[in-house]
């Protein structure tokens, strides 16, 4: 961190998007480096005409740069305590980090935060950090004490998970565990007064799903003596709102074993004993098909179905597919909150997709709400590829 910086020189005229601010610096870009960065490395980036243009971590790999700074500061513990800093306020604007109801949100969301390859939820007092970039992973032990500073005693325990998102080439030491505490944890979070735990050793992501907090409070406002079906649960938390909601019962169904204990401990955390819940271990397209059509609330969350762009034809034809099952076999008047968090389907695709799902099943059906991520998940405005999340609220005729 502490060497001179190497120095990536772009080619002529690929310094557009960095004038726009966008934070990735692709490998076409670069002409030469002066100097020999290692993996992770903070490298300066210059213009063929010897200008500075930014600074960020260099990886090997087709996004060789994430910009950290356009103003030349170094990135220094300093550099960390600033935007970590900015990003505690956000959420205080926002509501979040003070609220008495809940104590789960994201705290950095990587570009959206303006650092790129960096994600940190806050689960109480426990924050899981998940690096992206070899940089943020070499500089995970300063981010830590910057975030123990930051959140002032608020925080006790920092666990580090990331042996799923670093990137293969990277070939360093993987390894999960806490970076600061990691005594005496307690891993049930709240969330608009519902409680929840999180398996942030085995689970996905860093735990849970924060992103969906708003849409599951709408859901649990459409769920009065409805009959609820949660496809592709995970941990429950659409199940726990629906039954606050009122709902007259609510299936969860996941294809894996794992997330039904975790859904069902997580539904008995909040109501325990309570018989109108019931999980199911099983494939969400098999369950759709056998089911009976008594569900007039349905839900399906699934995992992103496109990671890359080429992969984007047949995830639209997995959405359609999907949906159109959901659409044929829900009672009339029902309601479906149906979402997709693969980046790459844009908003109209994935509108597109449950239109054609819509014809398909010859339902009449109406848009009631558009949703999409919420506001702890920023989206940079110069780096759009941050919007991921989107979803539709259908009245089903
Ligand atoms: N709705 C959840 C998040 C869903 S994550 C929440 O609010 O937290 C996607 C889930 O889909 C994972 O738990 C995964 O196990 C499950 N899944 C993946 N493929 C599936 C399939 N074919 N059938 C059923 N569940 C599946």
């Amino acid at each position: 961190m502490n060497k001179q910086p190497a120095k990536a020189y772009l080619r002529k005229g690929k310094e557009d998007s960095l004038n726009r601010y966008h934070p990735w610096v692709f490998s076409g870009a670069i002409h030469h480096f002066e100097g020999e960065p290692e993996e992770g490395d903070v490298v300066e980036v210059y213009t063929g005409d010897n200008r500075y243009i930014a600074t960020g971590h260099y990886q090997i790999g087709s996004i060789m740069v994430r910009v950290l700074s356009f103003e030349g500061e170094p990135i220094d513990p300093s550099y960390y305590l600033r935007h970590l800093n900015e990003a505690l306020k956000i959420r205080e604007r926002i509501g979040l980090a003070n609220s008495t109801e809940t104590n789960s949100f994201r705290l950095v969301h990587g570009e959206g935060d303006n650092l790129p390859g960096l994600v940190i939820d806050i689960y109480d007092k426990t924050a899981v950090m998940q690096a992206h970039s070899v940089g943020m992973h070499k500089d995970r032990n300063i981010i830590a004490e910057a975030l123990l500073k930051v959140m002032n005693g608020r925080l006790q325990h920092i666990y580090y998970k990331s042996e799923t998102t670093l990137p293969y080439k990277a070939n360093i030491l993987e390894e999960s565990g806490f970076l600061a505490g990691g005594k005496d944890v307690c891993n049930i979070a709240m969330e608009n007064g519902l409680q929840f735990h999180v398996d942030w050793l085995k689970g996905q992501k860093t735990g849970f799903f924060v992103d969906q907090r708003e849409n599951r409070k709408l859901l649990e406002q459409y769920s009065k003596g409805m009959k609820v079906l949660n496809m592709f649960c995970y941990t429950g938390g659409f199940s726990f709102y629906a039954m606050r909601g009122g709902a007259e019962l609510v299936h969860s169904v996941d294809s894996s074993q794992k997330a039904i204990d975790l859904t069902n401990a997580n539904v008995g955390l909040n109501f325990p004993g309570d018989s109108r819940h019931q999980a199911f271990a099983e494939d969400a397209f098999k369950f759709l098909d056998n089911m009976q059509e008594q569900y007039n609330l349905i839900i399906l969350d699934p995992p992103a179905f496109a990671k890359h762009k080429n992969a984007l034809h047949n995830a639209l034809k997995g959405y359609s597919r999907l949906n159109q099952k959901a659409l044929e076999k829900i009672a009339p008047g029902g309601i479906l909150f149906t979402f997709s968090c693969s980046q790459v389907v844009t908003k109209d695709n994935f509108r597109n997709a449950v239109f054609t799902a819509a014809a398909y099943a010859h339902r009449k059906v109406r848009i009631l709400h558009q949703l999409h991520q919420p506001a702890d998940h920023p989206i940079n405005i110069y780096h759009p590829e941050g919007e991921y999340l989107k979803g539709l609220v259908l009245y089903v005729e």
